[in-house]
């Protein structure tokens, strides 16, 4: 963690932390509500180190004592409440990790800050127990709730929460940061970006993950080549794709994406906006081939396909259906 200023995105939330701490407005208890690797422990980290901050601005200062124990994760005022189980955020996890111990005065900042990662995962009876602390907390007391669905909250914990909802980060801040921080090179950077759909870290993740390129790869080239694909290579091709089975989804929303680059570049003739940039001779090549119509269907198809395999219906059917739609439009 380093702080508000090295996030991507969340503006709306990053200002409306550092007003309330400018004003003096600090709430006991915040919700971070966002998908996995959206950012939001950099939000709640970068949060609790401003306002543990020696210097008492609005961002950690990165250099006094307090934020370099924030930074190393050795602040003994900011708590991260781990779980035991790893699917169950427990009654005895919360009790003995936050309400036994929050009545212990901080060591020496203002403020005693817990940090609550996958609070999704606290069943009702861990709710409850939380929920006596939130009630009546100690004036010194923040808790940090980080969650991926604020919904499974009780309504009684909600209410007591200031509830930030992370949104989708813009697609060319992304592409940005992979490219000047990440040293990844363009073509590379918009895919993932695109991949990602606004989620910071998953595209950092893709960017340097081998079997996303891989995946990437193999997607690529079944659909470059899938109109010259004869009936009898069918079962072939459908084989290939078996061994993706569990990366499926990613496989799918990737030929997604191609067709939405072919209908982009039907439509605008434009190159610029392009996922698949280094592509674009494929894309052209199949933008005069398909209709719009037929373009139009077989994102419906891929949109089906990836139903029909969640709700287990056979997968060799399923991909043997999709690739037939694809070739006849
Ligand atoms: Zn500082």
């Amino acid at each position: 963690m380093a702080g508000f200023k090295s996030i991507i995105g969340h503006e709306q939330i990053i200002e409306h932390l550092q007003n309330a701490i400018k004003m003096d407005k600090i709430s006991h208890a915040y919700i971070f509500n966002g998908p996995d690797k959206s950012g939001k422990m950099m939000l709640a980290e970068s949060f609790a180190t401003a306002l543990m901050c020696e210097k008492n601005q609005v961002e950690g200062c990165m250099e006094c004592h307090s934020c370099k124990r924030a930074l190393s994760h050795n602040h003994p005022d900011i708590i991260y409440v781990n779980h035991e189980k790893p699917n169950t955020l427990s009654v005895d996890d919360i009790r003995t990790q936050l309400n036994n111990t929050i009545d212990v005065k901080p060591y020496e900042g203002e403020y005693k800050i817990y940090i609550v990662d996958e609070a999704e995962k606290m069943n009702q009876q861990a709710q409850n127990a939380l929920l006596k602390t939130i009630e009546e907390p100690p004036a010194y007391a923040i808790i940090l709730l980080l969650t991926t669905n604020a919904d499974l909250f009780l309504p009684t914990i909600l209410s007591r929460c200031i509830k930030l909802d992370l949104k989708v980060v813009n697609k060319d801040l992304i592409i940005n940061h992979l490219m000047k921080d990440y040293q990844i090179p363009d073509y590379k950077a918009e895919v993932c970006a695109a991949f990602s759909q606004g989620n910071v870290g998953k595209a950092i993740q893709l960017a340097s993950s081998q079997e996303f390129n891989e995946l990437k790869e193999s997607a690529i080239k079944l659909i470059k080549k899938i109109d010259d694909i004869d009936l009898y290579e069918m079962g072939q091709t459908v084989k290939k794709v078996t061994e993706y089975k569990l990366e499926i989804n990613d496989y799918l929303d990737l030929l997604m994406i191609w067709f939405r680059d072919v209908l982009y570049f039907k439509a605008t003739g434009d190159v610029n906006d392009l996922v698949f940039k280094e592509e674009v001779y494929d894309i052209k090549k199949q933008a005069i081939r398909h209709t719009y119509q037929g373009i139009e269907t077989i994102l419906d198809a891929l949109d089906k396909a990836k139903l029909r395999i969640k709700s287990n219906v056979n997968f060799d059917l399923v991909i043997e259906l999709l690739l037939f739609t694809i070739k006849e439009n």
